[in-house]
């Protein structure tokens, strides 16, 4: 599998991923136009995209899905939850091209694992495996629990969310507290310490490549989420650069994995 996220974080959500036979995004939540041109950067037509996969329905995850469906005619996978959420500002998106999914299942060559976690919606991260490699994506979660943690366990490759710094969120001036509560309550969205607590378990099930995602602009920094992971690991003898390799995703393209 190849892997690239093409945007991370609340101005929209886009992640490309190839095996050997299916070309697919996880979310879409730029305009259809910004998509395409990322796409471009790929050498990627749109028509070649056999599906999106939706983690959940917020704006900055799904705002070019209708329009890149309903242009593309592609189809859309989301869980039955996800939809009945979704479902009115998708009407461009045809009858035939709304999948849905219970557990487990198959999409061409790739096996795909969805992993409910809570939020202030219904919302999926989801992993990909082929070929003995596994590749798991969870963002937007108010926190982490075991289930959780083992779906995505034996990943080689994790995008993680590192939402806010703590300080930063309940010190800054700009929202309001009610939002703080909500950001940082069981459903809305990791801290770099709970990431940080995953991340610590994720590297003792053996994965090796974290890419930090879904930053907040306002209360988190890449540097700030990055010397946080890196020093509360080398606490535990575990070495960024050596025993792990942490990224930080941003709104613009990021690292193209290939795990063969
Ligand atoms: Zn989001
Ligand atoms: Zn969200």
């Amino acid at each position: 599998m190849r892997i690239i996220n093409l945007s991370s974080g609340s101005d929209g959500n886009l992640t490309y991923l190839e095996s050997d036979h299916a070309k697919v995004l996880i979310d879409a939540g730029l305009s259809c136009n910004e998509i395409v041109k990322r796409l471009g950067l790929l050498s990627v037509r749109p028509e070649e995209i056999n599906a999106i996969f939706l983690t959940h329905e917020h704006t900055d995850h799904t705002k070019g899905v209708d329009i890149f469906s309903g242009k593309y005619n592609t189809p859309v996978f989301a869980h039955e939850k996800v939809w009945t959420t979704f479902d009115q500002k998708a009407n461009r998106i045809s009858s035939l091209n709304r999948k849905t999914f219970d557990k487990a299942f198959s999409f061409s060559d790739l096996d795909i694992l969805p992993v409910e976690i809570p939020h202030d919606v219904p919302c999926f991260g989801y992993s990909f495996f082929q070929n003995d490699k596994k590749i798991s994506i969870l963002t937007d979660l108010g926190h982490t629990n075991d289930r959780i943690l083992n779906s995505i366990a034996n990943s080689q490759l994790v995008y993680l969310e590192a939402n806010y710094d703590k300080e930063m969120l309940m010190k800054g001036t700009k929202y309001p507290l009610s939002l703080k509560m909500r950001i940082s309550g069981p459903n809305g969205h990791l801290s770099n310490e709970d990431s940080y607590n995953a991340l610590e378990y994720l590297v003792s099930t053996g994965t090796r490549q974290v890419v930090l995602s879904h930053l907040s602009k306002e209360n988190n920094t890449p540097d700030l989420a990055y010397d946080y992971m890196c020093e509360h690991l080398l606490m535990q003898g575990i070495e960024e650069g050596v025993d792990v390799k942490i990224d930080v995703a941003s709104t613009r393209p990021g690292v193209f994995f290939r795990l063969k």
